[in-house]
């Protein structure tokens, strides 16, 4: 039970989240590139097409539309990629690794949290509930920038929760309503398609909109949690100048990503909303 949720492990950490996002998100615009199609089959379900209206091959072409977020997505993530390896090549000059980093930074002010590890490569995340930072080898063992970067990042979620900032505790208490809204809406959506019913297809728009408003919220989430390690770092001298670009190249990319993810669910909502209206 302790164990994260999927979403709270999509958002919280900045690379690796960055990319679980990425992937999540792929498997949203799936999802709704398959959901536009089928809405455009019920279409040519409920209208006896006729002459002058939409041939049924038009009403499926709506599918493509899904595909600008798509590309912009792969390109984001493969942003965020490079620049972490990019990132990961540099050594600081300090020596510290990311679990140092994040220890000591922990210690500064003065906040009472775990730093643990965690299998697979960029699964690190912050854990509300448990009061926990887990951190992945290559970040936790690594004295990277990118790694330190990383570190830092997911040790200004821990400041964040600490000092119960609004969009922090905002974000934390939607992810249990979006897991079950990321997860329904495609299924109520195919309910309402086949049962032909207005009201059940306006509520997967509306469990959409939530998942859309997720999005939102993770935005200042993650920006803020950089910002901060941005600061921390510098402050406390754990990065000399000429690391700080490359830090600030790796997490500016993460936060890209995220950017991405809310205006391709906004982008995807005015679509299915669109598509419902006929
Ligand atoms: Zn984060």
């Amino acid at each position: 039970m302790d164990r994260p949720s999927r979403a709270e492990q999509v958002v919280d950490g900045p690379v690796h989240k960055a990319m679980l996002l990425d992937q999540r998100q792929s498997g949203e615009l799936r999802r709704n590139h398959m959901g536009v199609q089928v809405i455009a089959a019920g279409e040519v379900l409920d209208t006896d097409v006729r002459p002058g209206q939409r041939a049924p091959d038009e009403l499926l072409d709506l599918g493509d539309i899904g595909i600008p977020p798509l590309i912009l997505g792969l390109l984001a993530q493969h942003w965020v990629k490079r620049s972490f390896e990019e990132g990961s090549k540099v050594r600081t000059h300090s020596g510290l690794t990311g679990a140092q980093v994040c220890r000591r930074l922990l210690e500064s002010g003065g906040l009472n949290v775990g730093v643990e590890s965690i299998g697979g490569q960029l699964t690190d995340h912050y854990d509300p509930r448990a009061k926990v930072m887990r951190l992945s080898e290559p970040v936790g063992n690594s004295s990277s920038v990118a790694a330190v970067a990383v570190a830092a990042h997911e040790t200004g979620h821990a400041f964040q929760d600490a000092k119960g900032e609004f969009s922090f505790r905002l974000r934390t208490a939607m992810v249990p309503a979006v897991n079950f809204a990321s997860n329904a809406w495609v299924m109520v959506l195919f309910l309402g398609i086949f049962a032909r019913s207005v009201g059940l297809i306006q509520v997967a728009v509306a469990l959409f909109a939530a998942v859309v408003a997720f999005s939102l919220v993770t935005l200042p989430v993650e920006i803020g949690a950089s910002r901060r390690a941005m600061s921390m770092l510098t402050a406390q001298g754990i990065l000399v100048p000429d690391e700080v670009p490359v830090a600030r190249k790796v997490l500016t990319a993460a936060a890209f990503t995220y950017v991405v993810a809310a205006l391709s669910s906004i982008y995807q909502l005015v679509l299915l909303y669109l598509s419902t209206r006929d």
